[in-house]
């Protein structure tokens, strides 16, 4: 402000110029105030300029940039591991729930078949005895006529109940066969993790592509789980910067890891399961196997290998039934027949497949051989108490459904009771 106020009065007094006006005080109030203000400004950014540069906030904020820069390349070593240690994650989960899927149905069977230790017997009797309590003609209809095909949907509804059926907060069946694997498989994976790690920190390795040779390498001794270097792919093409800390993210995270892969198996129900392979039709080949019946009852033969014709043994049952049953009736009266096929085949009684077709000769039952050679039916007078209650139970519905009339029924069946019927059962075998 001197400066203003002493060059106005040297221009006043002229003696360092020839102008011949002068300045006056109002001119000069002006221009000191103009200049203030402007001289304000101008030093309260130059101290704010200071300031930024040197006081503790201002070095601070000069930090931040480089910290943040720091931060940044840390950060990105650490998001490769975390991206490594992710996809190691999912492909364990993969890998663990595909394998555990493929091995469930050879835990379902087995635990299917010990329920039945007289197999195809043991079934047929389960059956028996149900129809016998569920008094349903239809059900007992569809079991004469095509036994397999009753006897697969009862597995399946069996199977179905015993592995999926939850009570309370109980664990489905399902879900623990499944748990028995899963836990397995992660304690021996513990192991690979820490193999691999301490292989690589005793060489000095920290690569991650040589922690996958040692990891992989000690579950193909081990061969608990299915993997192959493929599978582990995306983790090895990332840059993992510290091998203890990715093993360490592993085995942080090896609980939550098993708790997933265990969840898929919990939340499965009958309805969404999705076999890899239908345990049924095992079970069936080893609890059923052969298909055939009798071809003068209906019973099914009681072996349960497929392949017994060819191995020498013919089929045989367990028991016979009467023939009224598959629908055989008196040649004159049309009245149901109640005869047993195991008796018939002991006397000199004929029969004719379609009795109004003339063309066809009547056959002596003795004579059974020469027409069905892969049958031995053992004369005999035991007879099921079972199916005698059968035939008095449902005579009406037997006479209905094959368009014959009402049999002649022996007095002393009407005697027995369902409980001696079911009873019966056991003593057949
Ligand atoms: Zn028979
Ligand atoms: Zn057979």
């Amino acid at each position: 402000m001197n400066i203003i106020v002493n060059d106005i009065d040297d221009h006043n007094d002229h003696t360092m110029n020839d102008y011949r006006f002068n300045l006056l005080p109002p001119f000069r109030a002006m221009i000191v105030n103009h200049v203030a203000s402007h001289v304000s400004k101008l030093f309260t950014k130059l101290n704010e300029r200071y300031n930024k540069k040197h006081s503790p906030k201002g070095q601070m904020e000069m930090y931040k940039g480089t910290a943040l820069a720091l931060f940044i390349n840390l950060v990105e070593q650490k998001t490769e591991d975390v991206i490594a240690a992710g996809f190691f994650k999912e492909a364990m989960i993969k890998t663990i729930v595909e394998h555990v899927t493929e091995l469930l149905p050879i835990d379902v069977q087995e635990n299917i078949l010990v329920l039945f230790s007289n197999a195809k017997f043991s079934l047929m009797k389960d059956i028996m005895v149900y129809l016998a309590h569920a008094e349903n003609f239809e059900e007992y209809k569809a079991f004469i006529k095509d036994p397999t095909t009753f006897a697969k949907t009862w597995i399946t509804k069996l199977t179905n109940d015993v592995m999926f059926e939850r009570k309370g907060n109980v664990e489905t069946k399902y879900a623990d066969l499944a748990n028995s694997r899963v836990h397995k498989i992660f304690c021996h994976l513990l192991e690979s993790i820490h193999e691999a790690n301490e292989n690589c920190s005793q060489l000095g390795q920290s690569n991650v592509k040589q922690w996958i040779d040692y990891f992989l390498k000690h579950v193909g001794e081990y061969n608990y789980l299915p993997l192959s270097n493929d599978i582990l792919i995306h983790v090895q093409s990332r840059k993992v910067s510290d091998i203890g800390n990715f093993t360490k993210m592993l085995l942080d995270d090896l609980k939550d890891t098993e708790s997933i892969v265990l969840r898929t198996f919990q939340t499965t129900t009958a309805s969404t399961v999705q076999w890899n392979e239908s345990p049924i039709p095992k079970i069936m080949n080893r609890l059923w196997g052969c298909e055939a019946k009798c071809m003068f009852c209906y019973e099914p033969c009681k072996n349960t290998d497929r392949d017994h014709i060819s191995l020498g043994f013919p089929h045989q049952c367990i028991q016979h039934r009467p023939k009224g049953i598959r629908g055989f009736s008196w040649y004159r009266t049309d009245k149901l027949l109640v005869d047993f096929c195991n008796y018939s085949v002991s006397t000199d009684s004929k029969y004719k497949w379609n009795k109004d077709d003339e063309r066809e000769e009547w056959k002596y039952y003795k004579d059974y051989k020469k027409f069905h050679p892969d049958w031995d039916i053992l004369p005999s007078s035991d007879v099921s108490r079972y199916w005698m209650w059968v035939v008095c139970k449902y005579q009406q519905e037997f006479a209905k459904m094959y368009g014959v009339k009402l049999p002649d029924i022996p007095v002393n069946w009407w005697t027995i009771t369902k409980e001696q019927a079911i009873e019966s059962i056991s003593i057949t075998s």
